[in-house]
Parts: structure tokens; sequence; C-alpha cells
């Protein structure tokens, strides 16, 4: 690497420094309104129990979405104890598996 300009070389740094402090100041402040376990499509990634946490709409990729209605501080529903969450899963498994079976048995057949 060729030597360049020291003082050209801390203006730069200090300016990326001053960049990214700027991200985080921001992250921060958004972080204040939304969770960070809440996906862009508003389905909870969180590996713990919340109380926000909702059954996802048929058909997401997740078992969960986020009730959070950005009201509150949404950490205050977080509980931290992950055997409740696996608990959770498989009770919103169980009860779409139910809700499938009522659908397919109430579905008329095809009989052509
Ligand atoms: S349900 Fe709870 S943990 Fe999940 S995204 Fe919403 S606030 Fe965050």
């Amino acid at each position: 690497m060729s030597g360049g300009d020291p003082e050209s070389f801390r203006d730069r740094i200090r300016q990326i420094g001053e960049m990214f402090a700027s991200i985080a100041d921001q992250a921060q402040e958004m972080s204040r309104d939304r969770c960070p376990y809440r996906d862009r499509l508003d389905l909870c990634t969180a590996r713990f129990r919340c109380r926000n946490q909702r059954p996802a709409p048929a058909g997401a990729e997740r078992a969960l979405a986020c009730g959070h209605d950005g009201r509150f501080d949404y950490r205050t529903a977080w509980e931290m104890r992950p055997e409740t969450y696996e608990m959770t899963r498989a009770k919103l498994r169980r009860i779409r598996e139910e809700a499938a079976a009522r659908r397919a048995a109430a579905a008329p057949e095809d009989g052509g």
C-alpha cells in the first residue's frame, strides 16, 4: 500500500465514524417503536414467548405474527422462558391442523 496523506486518511476515518454513529442513532430511535424481532411482513422472528405474538395468517412463512400496535414499549411483553415458545408453536400447529381438517371435512367433494 502506498503512503497517502495521513491527515486525509484521519479525515476519512472520522467521516466514516460519524456516518456509523448516525446510522446507530437512527437504528436506536427506530427500535423504540418497532421491535427488532418483527420482520418486514410483520411476522415475529423471536425465539421466545412474547404476549404480542398472534397466530400468523394462513400460508405465512412463520407461525407467529406480531400484534404490537406501537403504542407502548414492546419489550414489556417479552417472556424469557424459551420452553413456552416451543409450547406456543406446538399449540398453534395443532390449531392449524385441526382447522385444516375441519375445512377438508366440510369441503364439498369433487365428483364431476
Ligand atoms: S410479537 Fe413481541 S417479540 Fe415478536 S415482533 Fe412483536 S413485539 Fe417483538
